[in-house]
């Protein structure tokens, strides 16, 4: 989910609900255990899929989300993605995942009123909340991971990796860092 630049620290006052709200039925959230780096074969799982979200995503000006996790025979599986809006995009409850370990989400195309480089505080709060961790691609092709039990996000890939979209100049939502602790990214989209 996206946050608008000006309203960023409002929102997330006010904010109950998020992108990533626990569904309702038919999920098992795993408590993840506290990494300082990304599970490798997920997070390559979830970047192959997003080369292709990313692409959809920019295009079309909307965000795609989604979980991964492991199904019945304990096997690493993604959610079918499901289209949002321009700034939110909220999963089903997916079928062919019995644990749960992650979100994913795009931030869909540029824009200048949204900093878009960055996972918003919903986004961590919602990982959080489901005791999950999060993958977010942005519009400048970054790719975010969120570490729920370590309360950090850091940068798996910067600037490019992933597909992104051309009206993004570098540095256009100014300086990003590698990694975050949650309350410094809240620090950050306060400005
Ligand atoms: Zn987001």
């Amino acid at each position: 989910m996206l946050m608008t630049k000006k309203l960023a620290i409002f929102l997330f006052l006010v904010a109950s609900a998020c992108t990533t709200a626990a569904p309702t039925k038919g999920i098992i959230a795993k408590n993840p255990a506290p990494t300082i780096a990304p599970p490798n074969q997920e997070a390559a799982l979830v970047r192959n899929l997003l080369i292709t979200l990313q692409r959809r995503s920019i295009a079309q000006g909307v965000e795609f989300c989604g979980f991964v996790g492991t199904d019945r025979t304990g096997r690493l599986v993604l959610s079918e993605p499901v289209r949002g809006d321009q700034a939110s995009c909220r999963p089903r409850a997916p079928q062919n995942i019995q644990i749960i370990t992650a979100s994913y989400h795009t931030h869909g195309g540029y824009s200048p009123d949204y900093l878009g480089e960055l996972p918003s505080p919903e986004d961590v709060a919602g990982d959080r909340e489901m005791g999950i961790n999060g993958y977010v691609s942005t519009p400048g092709g970054r790719f975010w991971f969120i570490d729920s039990a370590a309360g950090q996000l850091m940068q798996i890939c910067g600037f490019g990796c992933l597909p992104n979209d051309a009206r993004f100049q570098r540095g256009g939502d100014g300086p990003i860092a590698a990694s975050y602790s949650f309350a410094t990214l809240i620090r950050r989209h306060a400005g």
